[in-house]
């Protein structure tokens, strides 16, 4: 709502979005699993990532090339060597009692500063530039979960180290984002960008993690913690900016502090007051020496960035294809790719783009499958054959809309020709004689009752046994063939024309 007298209440919005490197074959410093999820509990453990003495840690190679790879994809310059520091904690789900990352305050070296990310807005569809301070590699702990009742109730805590030490890229952004909405979308096109470099899968559970920082009216900074989803990115930062505007509307002071974003109430609570780093204890990691970004790995971490969604949606939009139908094309990679293999072999690139952004994932979404896999999706040379028929007028664009897309999602292999609808053929005495036997139909239908007409079309359907005909084609010839011969149907005078 645009009110003068709130201006300078404008809030700046600053990020730090954690995001798991899924993709990893292996966690950070040992060679279990980046991908606990599988796992019972406690069972993707070894010595090194359960913290046992003497147990050391070495750096593994995959999740350090996705990590310079991030820095690449998010306009940032990789430092020539990383650092690792400890940072000293006690949590249950940390056995180490330290967490591994690098805190330039204690001679660190992040994995990159000090870039600029392009990011699409779909709100306003502009591209917008978000300024990065930082991008740092570091280990999850485990995972602490508690009996019914909660962290409040439960008498036990549960403590599962299968997630200790998976690889973690935690990005940190200035506070240039001046809206929730803007938040969000920065949110979404940063996930799809790991995610078009195969480096993370955004939809598992707990993949990404957002604290955000917010201040209104130049005031101090609160940090949000714990926001699990894209939409909640939104719905906390809205919260907690609506809460600060308030406290200063009337008259009181934001004081600096870190609070807890309750999704299930929609709410902020407060968690502590924000803890000065020198609490941490934080100092070189003694097991680790620095770990030099070589050409080659500069090499392999350039090879993942052939594909990214801007790359895609600018493609696509050059094409002429609307805005709309360009980013749901973009928005997901499988989607993208048979898109971008179909238009060398189709006549009409826009007529595509519809077919495989609107019509495809339409139904796709209508089978509860968002983001499918290879080999749900029809080949590009079966999208781009329905394009050229439709062009060459051999079939209507509602057939393959309505009918044969339909048909090629329940069964992908089936080839075009078990798919496309046979042309209706049916002799009219035999359709004459059905009309016949099913004259209140016949009669319904001619006094109004449109509904009567798919029920004949269904008998006709029937009778002529498993011939894949075109429903919308044979409706309209059964519908000609009534309207010809009504005075053999219905004696009664009083037809109206339906
Ligand atoms: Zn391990």
């Amino acid at each position: 709502m645009p009110d003068r007298g709130r201006k300078d209440l404008d809030p700046m919005i600053g990020l730090e979005i954690h995001v798991q490197l899924t993709n990893s074959p292996t966690k950070l410093f040992c060679q279990c699993k980046a991908e606990y999820r599988q796992y019972p509990p406690n069972t993707n453990i070894c010595p090194v990532c359960l913290g046992m003495p003497g147990a050391l840690p070495v750096v593994q190679l995959v999740p350090l090339i996705y990590a310079v790879a991030a820095s690449y994809a998010l306009g940032c310059k990789p430092n020539p060597m990383i650092i690792f520091t400890r940072k000293h904690y006690y949590y249950p789900d940390l056995p180490k009692n330290y967490q591994i990352t690098e805190f330039e305050g204690a001679h660190g070296a992040p994995v990159c500063k000090d870039g600029v990310f392009r990011y699409l807005d779909p709100n306003t569809w502009e591209w917008k530039s978000v300024r990065i301070r930082r991008i740092n590699l570091e280990e999850d702990p485990g995972r602490s979960t508690y009996d019914k009742g909660g962290i409040t109730r439960s008498p036990f805590v549960h403590v599962d180290y299968n997630r200790s030490g998976v690889p973690l890229l935690e990005i940190v952004t200035e506070p240039d984002l001046r809206s929730p909405r803007e938040a969000r979308a920065l949110v979404e096109y940063l996930l799809l960008t790991l995610e078009y470099m195969g480096v993370m899968n955004p939809r598992l559970e707990g993949a990404f993690r957002v604290d955000s920082n917010i201040s209104v009216g130049g005031g101090e900074r609160v940090e949000v913690k714990n926001i699990g989803s894209t939409l909640d990115v939104e719905k906390a930062i809205r919260y907690e900016i609506l809460r600060q505007s308030k406290i200063i509307e009337t008259g009181g002071v934001v004081t600096r502090e870190t609070r807890h974003w309750d999704g299930v109430k929609g709410i902020t609570v407060p968690l502590r007051h924000k803890e000065e780093e020198e609490e941490y204890l934080y100092f070189p990691d003694p097991d680790l020496p620095p770990v030099p970004i070589t050409p080659r790995i500069k090499r392999q971490a350039a090879e993942l960035l052939r594909l990214t969604p801007a790359d895609v949606y600018r493609k696509i939009t050059g094409y002429g294809v609307k805005r709309e139908i360009a980013w749901s094309i973009t928005l997901v990679p499988a989607l993208a790719k048979l898109y971008l293999r179909t238009v060398s072999l189709a006549k009409d690139k826009i007529l595509a783009a519809k077919l495989v952004g609107v019509d495809l994932k339409g139904e796709l979404k209508e089978k509860g499958i968002e983001h499918p896999s290879e080999n749900l999706l029809p080949k590009p040379e079966t999208i781009a054959r329905l394009v050229n028929m439709v062009i060459d007028k051999e079939l209507p664009y509602d057939t393959v809309k309505g009918i044969v897309i339909p048909r090629i999602l329940d069964n992908p292999n089936s080839t075009l020709d078990q798919v496309i609808p046979k042309k209706a053929s049916i002799s009219e005495d035999l359709l004459i004689k059905i009309l016949k036997e099913n004259r209140r139909a016949v009669c319904d239908y001619l006094q109004g009752k449109k509904k009567a007409l798919n029920y004949l079309v269904g008998v006709v359907i029937r009778t002529l046994g498993k011939v894949a005909v075109d429903p919308r084609e044979l409706r309209n010839i059964i519908e000609k063939t009534i309207l010809d011969n009504k005075e053999y149907f219905c004696e009664n005078n009083s037809v109206t024309k339906p």
